[in-house]
């Protein structure tokens, strides 16, 4: 791995007690470039434009797939990265489904290691605080054909993340416009899922709501995704939230929230909710909780649901289910307590 160093950090001159989501970028990236059937020796050099030529086929067709993560200071002072392998894993499935060549373990671990240990200075301090991590894949042959790419980048940026206030989510279950269908790219994390999700979700904003409920595309008659995160909700006691399929996105929040619920005996289940079963659970009282599963909240909590001209408010309590999911993730994560799952990767 080559590996050029930045003069000068300018890590003093970021106010890490105001930090935008997202716009704030370390001194360095990873970029690796895949040409004539093969992947080059990645590079981590100082953060900064990519020239690119205006026929670059990612721009047009938009065949490229991201991924999202996190790298947390301990409470010890060391960093650890949360289950990068699952992101890994992801990006790969990822881009299969999207005809760009699977990227090594190697490349993406060693780099991704590499470039965090590098610009460790960077993951802050605060239970609120974290390093994301963004890797992504992206098609850069310079041909306008409706073919596949020849070449490709892959990149890393880190960026330091401050707290997620998301305050009270009022989500519309939508009916009109869809997130995925069988047999499409909603399960993989392809970037023209979310540019297509912007326009339904600012309809919905401009209505007074924060977010969209997907429903499925053939009867909007089941629960999918609440806007870019996983839904669960708990009714009658029992944790739900939809089965994986080709239409859901395998999410790692997700994933670790089922496995810690499932060793602490908690009933779950994954299936099918249809929107008058959340609906009628609602209006009865039964639906105690319900949230949003993602990288970047974390847990993000609904307050409001809204279906056609009606409005039902959702409980929020301070000690329930996401409450408890989200300190237990944030301990194992902050190395607080021991970590059974061996989901964090130190990097230092
Ligand atoms: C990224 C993403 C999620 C959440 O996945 P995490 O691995 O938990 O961050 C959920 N749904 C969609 C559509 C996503 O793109």
């Amino acid at each position: 791995m080559k590996i050029l160093r930045v003069n000068q950090s300018r890590i003093d001159s970021i106010d890490f007690s105001n930090l935008p989501f997202g716009k704030v970028f370390t001194d360095h990236m990873l970029i690796c470039s895949f040409e004539n059937g093969q992947w080059g020796e990645p590079e981590i050099r100082p953060f900064g434009p990519i020239p690119m030529s205006p026929a670059t086929h990612a721009l047009h067709y938009g065949q490229a797939v991201f991924e999202g993560m996190k790298a947390y200071r301990k409470s010890d002072g060391k960093v650890g990265i949360f289950r990068p392998e699952a992101n890994f894993n992801r990006l790969n499935r990822s881009a299969e489904r999207m005809t760009i060549p699977q990227v090594p373990k190697e490349i993406f671990m060693d780099g991704l290691i590499e470039l965090v240990r590098l610009d460790q200075k960077w993951v802050p301090e605060g239970e609120e605080l974290s390093l994301y991590i963004r890797p992504f894949l992206y098609a850069s042959s310079e041909f306008i054909a409706a073919r596949p790419s020849e070449s490709y980048v892959f990149c890393i940026l880190l960026s330091p993340s401050g707290p997620y206030y998301s305050g009270s989510v009022k989500v519309k279950i939508e009916e009109k416009y869809v997130r995925s269908a069988d047999g499409g790219v909603g399960f993989a994390k392809a970037a023209g899922n979310y540019g297509a999700a912007f326009y339904p979700t600012r309809l919905a904003q401009e209505a007074g709501y924060t977010q969209i409920i997907w429903t499925d595309h053939k009867n909007h008659s089941l629960i999918e995704e609440s806007g870019t995160m996983n839904v669960a909700m708990v009714i009658d006691g029992v944790f739900r939230t939809p089965a994986l399929s080709d239409r859901i996105l395998a999410g790692i929040t997700r994933d670790s929230i089922l496995t810690i619920l499932r060793d602490n005996k908690f009933p779950v289940k994954e299936g099918p909710i249809t929107v008058d079963e959340l609906l009628t659970a609602a209006r009865e009282q039964r639906l105690s909780e319900m949230f949003g599963m993602g990288t970047a909240a974390v847990i993000s909590p609904i307050s409001h649901i809204g279906y056609r001209d009606e409005l039902i408010e959702v409980p929020t309590p301070k000690d329930g289910i996401s409450a408890f999911v989200k300190k237990t993730l944030s301990d194992i994560r902050r190395g607080r307590v021991e970590d059974p799952y061996s989901w964090m990767v130190d990097v230092i």
